[in-house]
């Protein structure tokens, strides 16, 4: 007998980069509507890694799944690990399990770059072929990509007004974190749950609870190693996380372009994950702003504006699927003639390009497995116009490193600062390496953090070294490049 307030027997909550128990569309739907709950984790190393996803960013996501189990049990939900190779054996792996377990809908919160799009609809097909549902809920955004549209239904290209829209609709409405669904009872061990241990699918595939130490092509053991350091995994850390940014967020306007200030909110990496909701990132800003989102205290909007970046692109993904096909936004930016030096670009990527403030950034990146936005804006900038090699490679790196790598964010912030991208930087704004030094680096704090060799400089030769035996000189004439790639740019038809 079913009770009255749910109207489904079994459900499978396939989680994603949605690793939460708090504020889950999918699991709260499916808690809502469904008995007994199962869950289920399924790796895709293969897609994974031809997605540029790198170690930093599957250690975290690996030991936030880790911390998810822990809370689903408390809820009496199992979750379950499968380990396929890619994205195109899930549907058979879905329709296995779901045959197995008796499951009448599986619910998962929506992704958006195509290949996952693809995934989705794939298992969706395979699914209601054996009567059985999928749901996608909208989830990793403050609204659905497609709901913020111009007045002529077309999809905003242009940064500010998606936001006035944005805002103005999400006002209609309170922001309002999901609650955790309520504990189920036990399954009762029989002929279709298993005995929550393990379960054989066809083709030697197992169905398990144990989350492996080790995935192909990734040392998800780098938590050990020392490069997530620093990135408490994990639901409960992102929420102490959020609660101490809160205790410095009106700091935000003023300081967050100065890199070494801890004055960000370091939440990208658990947003990227999932272990922490942007609804429920956006609820701790309004609240402490009575409410308003473009007014009251600047460093709390100016933190809003950030998160809505996030949306923005996220939007421009769905909209513009050549976005996700390796294409610029901008289709005749395609002619720039890229350059394709592997030596320099090995230099970028080290860190030793001569210019403080490009090393002192990629070694960050290299060491932590982050880096913080103006710099990335710094180092995208010189790799894209003064060395003008072509800024997928640079985009690739970043995904291959970063442990916050969001499709979507990363594409958008290469776009936009190699001016190919929609509401980028205009092609003549080239970020001037020693400026920018000296403006937000200003004794070279950061520099001496990273780039320790250059530490007994003074705090104006910090910026641009004479010299030195223990350094490298400048990979190129910055000011010549900076000419070439307004150039180039200023030819294209
Ligand atoms: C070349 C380039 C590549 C980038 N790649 C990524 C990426 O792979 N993943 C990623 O999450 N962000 C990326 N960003 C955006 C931004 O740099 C990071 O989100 C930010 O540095 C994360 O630090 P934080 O959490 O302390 O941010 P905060 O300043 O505290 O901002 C809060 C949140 O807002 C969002 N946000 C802030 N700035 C941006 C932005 N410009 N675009 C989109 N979202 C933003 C992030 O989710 C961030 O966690 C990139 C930016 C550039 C210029």
């Amino acid at each position: 007998m079913r009770s009255r307030s749910t109207s489904l027997g079994r459900g499978l909550v396939w989680f994603r980069n949605d690793l939460r128990i708090q504020d889950n569309s999918a699991l709260y739907h499916a808690g809502k509507r469904c008995e007994q709950l199962a869950a289920v984790f399924i790796a895709c190393p293969d897609s994974w890694q031809s997605h540029n996803e790198g170690d930093a960013l599957v250690a975290f996501r690996m030991a936030c799944l880790h911390e998810l189990q822990t809370q689903l049990q408390t809820r009496n939900i199992p979750l379950y690990f499968l380990q396929l190779s890619t994205f195109s054996q899930v549907p058979q792996a879905l329709e296995q399990i779901t045959r197995r377990l008796k499951i009448e809908t599986v619910f998962a919160n929506a992704e958006y770059p195509l290949n996952e799009q693809r995934r989705d609809h794939a298992v969706r097909d395979r699914l209601r072929e054996n009567g059985v549902a999928a749901e996608y809920h909208s989830d990793r955004t403050l609204l659905p990509p497609g709901a913020v549209r111009t007045g002529a239904g077309e999809p905003y290209k242009v940064f500010t007004p998606f936001k006035r829209a944005l805002i103005q609709l999400c006002a209609e409405s309170e922001i309002k974190p999901l609650p955790v669904p309520r504990k189920k009872p036990l399954p009762k061990e029989g002929a279709h749950w298993p005995k929550w241990l393990a379960l054989e699918l066809e083709e030697n595939k197992k169905l398990t609870q144990k989350i492996p130490e080790h995935l192909p092509h990734f040392a998800i053991d780098t938590a050990k190693s020392g490069i997530v350091k620093g990135w408490k995994s994990g639901e409960k850390a992102a929420q102490k996380r959020l609660k101490l940014f809160s205790e410095r967020i009106s700091g935000y306007q003023a300081e967050r372009d100065f890199p070494a200030l801890d004055s960000t909110s370091h939440l990208s990496p658990y947003l990227n994950c999932g272990a922490i909701s942007i609804r429920q990132c956006m609820q701790m800003a309004l609240n402490l702003n009575q409410g308003h989102w473009q007014s009251g205290n600047a460093g709390i909007s100016c933190w809003i504006s950030e998160l809505i970046w996030r949306d923005f692109y996220t939007h421009l993904l769905v909209d513009f699927p050549h976005l996700s096909k390796g294409q610029p936004f901008k289709a005749e930016t395609d002619q720039i003639p890229w350059r394709y030096d592997k030596d320099l670009f090995c230099r970028w990527s080290r860190g030793e390009t001569g210019v403080p403030i490009v090393d002192a950034a990629m070694r960050q990146l290299n060491e932590i497995a982050w880096m913080h936005n103006r710099l990335r804006m710094v180092v995208a900038s010189f790799l894209s116009k003064n060395l003008l090699i072509d800024w997928r490679w640079g985009e690739r790196y970043f995904m291959q490193h970063l442990i916050d790598g969001d499709f979507a964010s990363n594409n958008g912030g290469w776009q936009w600062t190699a001016s190919t991208g929609t509401d980028a930087a205009p092609y003549f704004r080239v970020f001037n390496p020693y400026s920018q030094s000296q403006r937000f680096d200003p004794n070279g704090d950061f520099i001496r953090r990273y780039v320790p060799e250059l530490d007994s400089l003074n705090n104006k030769e910090i910026h641009d070294p004479p010299s030195m035996a223990n350094y490298p000189s400048v990979i190129c004439d910055v000011g010549a490049g900076r000419k070439r790639a307004i150039e180039v740019f200023s030819n294209l038809k």
